[in-house]
């Protein structure tokens, strides 16, 4: 340990074994007491107790142990490192020692430790929720601890609440008692030997259901009154994922039973919390009949990752917080893999690709940062959990799976969990677990793309019947840099699939005929491709004969290459034209994604012009599908048609879209049964050519929303309006607490998006940036600055460089970094694609010949 690990890592002198803990919360008063018994092992003679305390009065205290009793005669906070001094009025001698310590404090605003959440009922009256959020290091918020993950210890909880109240935590309750007052005294059972960052505890106003056997584990979920008619689909993925994580880890679920709560205030998606999983209410509760494909299958997502961590996580944990990421992605990873188990229809991995498109913009500029780097400090650690660590760290497990094959990366994963349970590990031991269980050289493939940010362009060239495979950093600066990678992907030639390691040096494979060539076969390995001519050539001839994931990545790539100035925006148009035929979501989506942003380029006549080439590139595409969804349908055609009709109705500014969408809308919100995706894409089309009549609608349908979905599909719809002052009661909206504060980053990121107000937002949040920020949990700030990168004149660049440089996010500084750097390459791609797309859609809408 040196001095700067020292400043940040407790005295390993007394080590914690077992905490009983009991909390008694004030939901009136919004505080809590409470009381600990913490079993110690004392290492070394000690006559100071160093332990994690913040916003918390601490005291009295006591030692008892083999030498009798010590007393803590003097107590002293350091809010600076968030530590509580507690020293002893003699040396306690090694042996085992129990601390008992009383505190309190206040239920905390801001979503982090033991915090109060709000809901209203249907007559009005407002209940407040006392719960927690602990990842990072906010346990220490909620009772003093050894709050760091390695300090494992068995946790006894007890809640002091009001009687009718419902109290969860960790483990089962196991006993209940009067405590006078109209209080009871409920007590849980123990947990295994687990980190802080997993304890929780949920009181209020509340309700269970009945709960599901599955195969011995009792699974329910927790809602606020009224909402049980939500609960059916999670509990029936909750089970599917229990039995599916049992079998692939080939370990029993590691606690008794399994709560799934649905809360009203959230700042992240879910908690992983070892029996006691909280969620935002979005994210878990969902009627099927009127949530889009999308929205469930996220409700399915999240359900899966936070059980996946009951194993990877909670029973084996991360040593320090540097590990996040591998917890982070290897939770995401297991995610696709359940839910494509779950559902194969729901084509899970295609869709991974267009999270992975993001996590591929992100990680080519010069802010990207290698997926695991030093810890030291909280805010280094909050750094952590962003697209980089989830995505494309599930992005580069996925790509070793394949490489290796399922079953034999399966069994290096039974392997490293069996070797560790109850343990901590770093990333290492997984690759160790791996090799051993492989003989492959995991490690030294996997230490390139974990220690080194960024990742490589793989160039294939055609020489004399050989392709030859090279790589290059792919930076969109264009900038040089050596950095290269063992890079193991499939290539698809008419021979065959074969696995292929590209060494730093490059590879060359023969190939027999001329037909086509893929590289990075499946799309499994992160990498974008660049073909020679001739290989291009014999793949666009046959788009067909590459799979919807190959056409989905083609799409991003050559999507990237415009971005980056390699391409012409005019030129990416041509390239959509020869996707006439195309039937899958995720090219779709693609396709779309960069349609728009041309669509932003363009003014006037030149802008009318694109609309109506928009409408004869999407119009084909729909009446093949149909307008309405069909008998026997895929599940997925029902998000195609919502699609498409979004991109006519707002990207091709369609008359009839939009009458049909005033329609739908309005039929949604009574009691027919209207297609939930074309209600959805109703909502943002009517929002966008939508009045101050619809939008007084909208707020009203946020109101009486039946659903979390229905809620914010509305609520994020909005910002879309084009009318000035709509927008302007929009943005109030997030300073007054009609908008939760969950909600506000999203709300501020997309009005800040809007093509024609985007700079409104922008003022308005410069202008109330302080109060914003302190609605906000800490860790979702950087949120609100994210729809910077819409901002793409040059003085708005400067203005955001400036106004960041006096309001800094420390505990986002680098994803700060890289949304400024991603708004500068956009100002650069506006200021080329512009003309280009004006000059080629000046005429008319048809494109003509390449120039
Ligand atoms: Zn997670």
């Amino acid at each position: 340990m040196n001095d700067d690990e020292a400043r940040y890592r407790l005295p390993r002198s007394v080590l914690p074994r077992r905490y009983d803990l009991v909390l008694e919360p004030d939901l009136d008063a919004v505080t809590f007491t409470g009381s600990e018994a913490v079993t110690l092992e004392v290492v070394e003679p000690v006559d100071e107790i160093v332990l994690n305390s913040a916003d918390l009065e601490v005291g009295p205290g006591r030692l008892e142990g083999p030498g009798g009793t010590l007393e803590v005669s003097t107590i002293r906070l350091d809010p600076e490192t968030e530590r509580v001094h507690l020293l002893l009025s003699g040396t306690a001698e090694p042996g085992e020692w129990t601390l008992h310590l009383g505190f309190g404090g206040k239920l905390s605003d801001q979503l982090q430790g033991f915090y109060r959440s709000t809901y209203i009922d249907d007559e009005g009256r407002t209940h407040t929720i006392a719960t927690t959020q602990f990842e990072s290091t906010d346990a220490r918020r909620a009772f003093p601890c050894w709050d760091e993950p390695d300090l494992k210890a068995v946790f006894g909880v007890t809640l002091v609440t009001a009687d009718g109240l419902l109290a969860i935590s960790n483990g089962p309750e196991i006993g209940r008692e009067d405590a006078g007052d109209g209080r009871v005294r409920v007590r849980f059972a123990d947990t295994m030997p687990m980190s802080t960052y997993l304890v929780a505890f949920v009181v209020g106003s509340l309700d269970a259901t009945e709960p599901v056997d599955v195969d011995g584990v009792p699974l329910r979920i927790v809602h606020r009154p009224g909402k049980a008619d939500l609960t059916p689909f999670a509990a029936e993925v909750g089970a599917f994922c229990l039995r599916y994580f049992a079998d692939y880890y080939g370990i029993p679920y590691p606690d008794k039973k399994m709560d799934m709560v649905g809360l009203p205030d959230f700042a992240q998606g879910a908690m992983e919390n070892l029996g006691c999983i909280t969620y935002r209410e979005s994210l878990l509760l969902v009627d099927l009949d009127k949530a889009t494909q999308p929205e469930v299958a996220t409700v399915a997502d999240v359900i899966a990752h936070e059980l996946a961590h009951m194993w990877f996580g909670d029973l084996v944990t991360m040593r320090w917080w540097n590990g996040i990421w591998l917890n982070e992605a290897f939770a995401t990873l297991m995610e696709l893999l359940a839910v494509d188990a779950y559902r194969p229809d729901w084509e899970r991995w295609s869709q991974f690709l267009r999270s992975r498109a993001i996590a591929f913009e992100v990680d080519a500029l010069e802010s990207t940062r290698s997926i695991e780097y030093p810890v030291r400090s909280p805010d280094d650690a909050a750094g952590m959990f962003d697209i980089l660590t989830y995505t494309k760290g599930a992005a580069v497990l996925r790509m070793l799976e394949q490489y290796l094959g399922a079953e034999r990366f399966r069994e290096g994963i039974r392997r490293y969990l069996d070797e560790h349970r109850f343990g901590n590990t770093e990333t290492h031991d997984l690759w160790d677990a791996i090799e051993k269980a492989t003989g492959e050289p995991v490690r030294r493939i996997m230490d390139g793309w974990i220690w080194q940010g960024g990742y490589p362009l793989v160039s294939a060239r055609l020489r004399d019947g050989m392709v030859e495979l090279g790589q290059r950093r792919y930076l969109i600066s264009g900038k040089q840099d050596d950095t290269v990678w063992d890079v193991p992907l499939l290539v698809r030639t008419s021979a065959g699939t074969e696995p292929v390691l590209i060494e730093p040096g490059g590879v060359s494979i023969p190939v027999a005929d001329d037909g086509p060539v893929v590289v990075n076969a499946g799309v499994h390995a992160f990498v974008r491709v660049e073909y020679d001519d001739e290989l291009l050539a014999r793949l666009t001839a046959d788009l067909r004969s590459l799979s919807t994931d190959e056409r989905t990545q083609l799409v991003d790539d050559t999507w990237a290459s415009v971005v980056a100035g390699h391409r012409s925006a005019v030129d990416f148009c041509r390239f959509a034209e020869s996707f006439a035929d195309e039937t899958e979501l995720p090219v779709w989506q693609s396709l779309l994604q960069g349609l728009s942003w041309c669509e932003r380029f363009l003014t006037s006549g030149p802008r009318e012009h694109y609309r109506s080439w928009i409408r004869g590139l999407v119009w084909p595409a729909i009446e093949r599908i149909g307008w309405e969804p069909r008998e026997g349908e895929r599940d997925l055609d029902k998000p195609l048609r919502g699609a498409l009709m979004a991109a006519l109705g707002v990207l091709g500014a369609d008359p009839q879209a939009f009458g049909l969408a005033m329609e739908i809308e309005r039929e949604s919100r009574g009691d027919g049964r209207v297609d939930p995706s074309l209600a959805a894409a109703s909502v943002a089309i009517v929002a966008a050519g939508g009045t101050s009549e619809d939008y007084e609608r909208y707020l009203e349908a946020i109101a009486k929303a039946r659903t979390p979905q229905e809620e914010l599909r509305y609520l994020y719809a909005l910002p879309d309006f084009r009318d000035a002052s709509l927008v302007g009661r929009t943005l109030e909206m997030t300073l007054t607490g009609k908008i939760r504060s969950q909600n506000v980053p999203g709300v501020l990121a997309r009005a800040m998006a809007n093509r024609d107000h985007g700079d409104r937002a922008w003022s308005f949040a410069k202008e109330h940036w302080d109060e914003i920020v302190s609605r906000l949990a800490p860790t979702t700030v950087v949120y609100a600055a994210d729809g910077t990168r819409f901002l793409t004149e040059p003085d708005q660049v400067d203005d955001a460089a400036a106004f960041f440089a006096a309001h800094p996010i420390p505990q986002s500084a680098l994803q700060l970094q890289q949304i400024l750097e991603r708004q500068r390459v956009n100002e650069a791609f506006r200021r080329r694609a512009t003309p280009e797309l004006m000059a080629a859609f000046s005429a008319g809408p048809q494109l003509g010949e390449p120039g």
